[in-house]
């Protein structure tokens, strides 16, 4: 096993990895900009480097300072985290050049993911079904148009090398989807420096659902069900639940296994999900994140398994350990991300945390680097907590859900625990009748 982890990230995941690791008796390195040199990441760790100025590309993302910082540390490996070069293929393979282990999948997968085009095709390849869509990359108006044509409008253009929700643009007839192309490319173009493009059939009223995959490097492969991360606004999730209510246990095990084979059919290894569109009783694959997510905790909750020391020791080497019938589902888990902002406008809100009170008992949990007098920097992503419930029904979760949130108290900046209390008694959300269009309309409704 590894005497000592680097912990390549900030913020809540930061603290999440290094509890994990010091639960296995495993040394941590953390690593900080300028900006965080109070935070609690740092504070917790055994060791810490500063590797840069707030600018996240000076420093989160500088590989360079990362790599010394693990060499001057003596880290045997590095753990990237979500976010930053959790999926940046060419770190993955610098740190294994470099003679530290990457926890988390092979450079090769991570690459192919990480491309969307070839994520489909080889999701395809692998017995997964997909959205109908162009069969690659599309170049030009006229062939963007014959392709909507044979597979209907609406369609939607997405971005390749796309991430956060970015770089899509929907098209209900040719006019608009001559506008949106040009759009989409240029845009795409801008954000992720590669203007390739892809299109698929729109899905109206889809759920988002995504199952969770770990495998160790000896062809041993379980999938850990799904999440249901359908609550979005422009395209980013809020609320994240495990099992989802849509699905019947037949669905469940069969998307699963589906999600297995493939795997082990693609020899992956360490953490991994893969995201459809669940709409009409079918699933429709989209993409596939070659990283720990920021809901995974919703699992960990209904499996009972620290999925994060899952990583570390297939990482290391060690077996899994268990098989798919050793994974009992127990309960229900829902995940609220609160963000510093503005319940009603969004408005971002950094500044210093002035009084600061968790909520707890049973089945509550908050993944948060948080604490009274912390300084919430303006430069990073604003998710400043995430509070995970556990129940032993949906509704039990419910209930819990609503008593935690009222408990919390982060005073001195504008958050949205506001909107996820809002969000709890909404009828709707309390019969699981939603799909991912359904929380954009609510925020519009109750801003009118
Ligand atoms: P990103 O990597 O930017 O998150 P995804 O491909 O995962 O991009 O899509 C993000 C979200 O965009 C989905 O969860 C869904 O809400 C919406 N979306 C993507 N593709 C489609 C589609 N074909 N039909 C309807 N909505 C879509």
């Amino acid at each position: 096993m590894f005497e000592k982890v680097l912990i390549a990230n900030r913020g809540e995941i930061a603290l999440r990895i290094h509890r994990a690791c010091r639960e296995m008796g495993i040394g941590t390195v953390a690593v900080h900009s300028t900006a965080d040199a109070d935070a609690m990441h740092v504070r917790l760790a055994d060791e810490s480097v500063c590797i840069g100025p707030s600018a996240a590309q000076q420093s989160y993302m500088n590989i360079p300072a990362i790599l010394s910082a693990a060499a001057i540390s003596n880290a045997d490996a590095i753990h990237p985290g979500y976010g930053f070069l959790s999926e940046n293929a060419n770190f993955a393979t610098m740190v294994e050049e470099h003679g530290f282990t990457f926890i988390g999948p092979t450079p090769e997968h991570i690459r192919v993911m990480g491309n969307k085009v070839a994520a489909k095709k080889a999701a395809l390849d692998a017995g997964i079904p997909v959205v109908r869509g162009s069969d690659g990359p599309v170049d030009d108006e006229a062939t963007a148009l014959e392709v909507a044509e044979e597979i209907g409008y609406p369609v939607i253009v997405k971005a390749s090398a796309g991430g956060g929700g970015r770089g899509m643009k929907v098209a209900n007839s040719p006019d608009d989807l001559r506008q949106g192309f040009k759009t989409a490319r240029n845009e795409a173009l801008a954000v992720f420096g590669n203007g390739e493009v892809y299109i698929e059939r729109f899905l109206s009223h889809p759920r988002h659902i995504e199952v969770q995959v770990l495998a160790d490097l000896h062809g041993n492969v379980v999938h850990l069900g799904e999440r249901d991360c359908s609550l979005q606004r422009r395209h980013q999730k809020l609320v994240e639940e495990a099992p989802s209510p849509a699905l019947n246990d037949k669905e469940r095990d069969a998307i699963g296994a589906i999600a297995r084979d493939a795997m082990v059919s693609m020899g992956y290894r360490s953490v991994g999900t893969l995201e459809f569109l669940y709409q009409d009783g079918e699933f429709n694959f989209i993409e596939m994140n070659t990283r720990l997510q920021v809901e995974h905790p919703v699992t960990e909750m209904i499996c009972g398994m620290d999925l994060v020391r899952e990583m570390v020791r297939v990482s290391a080497g060690a077996p899994l350990g268990f098989e798919q019938d050793d994974i009992r589902f127990s309960g229900h888990a829902i995940e609220c991300r609160i963000t510093a902002e503005n319940s009603t406008t969004f408005l971002p809100s950094p500044g210093r945390v002035v009084d600061y009170h968790a909520p707890g008992g049973l089945g509550v949990r908050v993944d948060s680097a948080l604490y009274s007098g912390y300084l919430v920097p303006p430069h990073y992503d604003s998710m400043i907590a995430k509070l995970i419930v556990h129940g032993a029904t949906r509704n039990e979760c419910l209930m819990r859900l609503c008593r935690a949130l009222g408990e919390y108290v982060i005073g001195g900046l504008d958050t949205t625990i506001e909107l996820h209390q809002r969000l709890v008694n909404e009828p709707a959300f309390v019969n699981g009748d939603y799909d991912i269009h359904w929380l954009e309309r609510f925020v519009d409704q109750e801003d009118a």
